[in-house]
């Protein structure tokens, strides 16, 4: 982030959105709302001032994952590029009873201002590279693990920020209670693998659920009951980091874990099957760390709409072809990387992204586009103009044109033959898959197999 930061050919628009895509491969405008932080950047140094003296305090649900609070005027996560704080209006004195103003008191460079609006900005682009990455999946819709319930029972995620120097407890594992845990358990797959929640594997969660078994004994020496179905150490040195955690002494039960119950006493019960020995099995521990799903984030439609992106059914961003194009979508000019395409560990995540990378680099080298021969064309004399072509196309290949007809964009189109299917009047061809040309191949057929 901070080599980006400083690079003299990167614009970094943080705090922003693209809310609007135009155009094709090569000639993209992107419309962006750089959206108001009520500091100015080019004057505020970073200093923190403003943070240390602000009275409000707001539980903090992005970061910290409901771990730990932040001020109403904020460095958004540790390390933040820019570090430039945001105000929060909705919980900033000042937004929201008109008293305060502390931050404009204390800030040395006089970088606060209530007043600012949110910026459009018009940016060309020749290609575009979404990484949106991934949401996680809230683990109350498996009633049985009790999350919710319970402040020990936790997400992987905020074990993170437990354990993090940086954190709310400065890294220090403890319970709600804050007493030191005696003993832990580690639950895998939930919400992942499930035919009641997600199918597919979320990829990450064996490897980092290890880590947190690691974590738990170096730092605390608590025992730690490990539930698993199978282990996917599937990486380079994974599967010896597994074999460390096997010899650091973490009790591995193979069998998801069932049930999570909080006792009267405020215990957690964990239940479950042990494959291996084929019988149930229970645990009471203090903390329970569930290795959530994860899923495409909350805002993934609006971002396939804005991006004209297609699915896979578990709603990831589509690549072009799962082998041959991973990095590539079916709009020519727009790439994946990361965690938007499905769920990968940063090595993968930084594999990929060079990927996406250097596929612009040689779209761009190249100088042109070949497009394919198989596109729409509209007989603008039988064209009504009703627009249910345009409504029809997935790759959003259509416009009106200035006599308000149909007018198809050849470097958008992927000749799918959609709009040819939809149009009333029967004014669209999709060239090389005419009427004629197919019933002739069926003609063709017919004869071989006559004779
Ligand atoms: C609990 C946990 C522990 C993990 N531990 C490890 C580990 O130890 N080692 C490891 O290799 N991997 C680990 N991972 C996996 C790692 O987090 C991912 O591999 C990595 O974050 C993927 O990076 P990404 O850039 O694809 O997605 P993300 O990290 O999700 O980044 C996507 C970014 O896009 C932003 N964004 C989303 N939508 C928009 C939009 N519309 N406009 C602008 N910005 C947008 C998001 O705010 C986010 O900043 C862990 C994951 C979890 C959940």
């Amino acid at each position: 982030m901070m080599d980006a930061g400083r690079h003299p050919n990167i614009t970094l628009l943080t705090y922003s959105e693209v809310e609007e895509v135009s155009g094709y491969v090569g000639n993209f405008t992107a419309r962006i709302r750089k959206r108001a932080r009520s500091v100015k950047e080019d004057v505020c140094t970073g200093c923190g001032l403003c943070q240390e003296k602000c009275p409000t305090k707001v539980i903090d649900t992005s970061f910290e994952a409901g771990m730990g609070k932040r001020k109403a005027i904020y460095t958004p996560f540790s390390q933040a590029i820019p570090n430039i704080p945001v105000i929060d209006r909705e919980h900033c004195l000042f937004f929201t009873k008109g008293r305060c103003k502390l931050c404009e008191k204390v800030c040395p460079t006089k970088a606060i201002d209530y007043g600012q609006e949110d910026q459009l900005l018009e940016v060309e682009v020749g290609a575009i590279i979404v990484a949106t990455g991934f949401g996680m999946w809230d683990p109350t819709q498996l009633p049985q693990y009790s999350y919710g319930l319970s402040p020990n029972i936790i997400t992987g995620l905020q074990f993170e920020r437990l354990s993090s120097a940086g954190g709310p407890t400065k890294g220090e594992i403890m319970t709600a209670e804050g007493k030191r845990p005696e003993n832990v358990a580690i639950i895998h797959c939930v919400g992942s693998r499930d035919h009641n929640a997600h199918e597919y594997c979320s990829r990450f969660c064996c490897m980092y659920s290890l880590k947190h078994a690691h974590l738990v004994r170096d730092r605390t020496g608590a025992r730690v009951f490990e539930f698993y179905m199978d282990m996917r150490a599937f990486g380079k040195a994974y599967e010896e980091f597994y074999e460390r955690v096997q010899k650091e002494g973490v009790l591995f039960v193979r069998g998801r874990g069932a049930e999570v119950e909080v006792l009267p006493d405020g215990k957690l019960r964990v239940k479950g099957e042990d494959t291996n020995l084929g019988r149930l099995v229970s645990a009471d521990v203090d903390l329970v760390i569930l290795a959530t799903a994860v899923e495409p984030p909350p805002g993934a439609d609006k971002v396939a709409s804005i991006f004209g992106l297609g699915r896979t059914p578990d709603g990831w961003f589509a690549e072009a072809h799962p082998k041959l194009r991973p990095v590539e979508t079916a709009t020519a000019g727009v790439f994946l990387a990361g965690c938007a395409q499905g769920p990968r560990d940063v090595p993968d995540t930084v594999a990929h992204a060079g990927a996406a990378a250097l596929e612009v680099v040689r779209l761009f080298n190249q100088g042109e586009v070949t497009i394919s021969p198989t596109v729409a064309v509209v007989d603008e004399e039988s064209c009504v103009g009703c627009g249910e072509c345009i409504l029809a196309c997935p790759y959003a290949a259509i416009a009106r044109n200035a006599r308000g007809k149909a007018e198809v964009n050849p470097a958008l189109c992927h000749g799918c033959g959609t709009c040819a299917a939809t149009c009333p009047s029967g004014a669209i061809t999709a060239l090389h898959f005419t009427d004629e040309e197919i019933v002739a191949q069926i003609d063709g057929l017919l004869a071989m197999a006559a004779g």
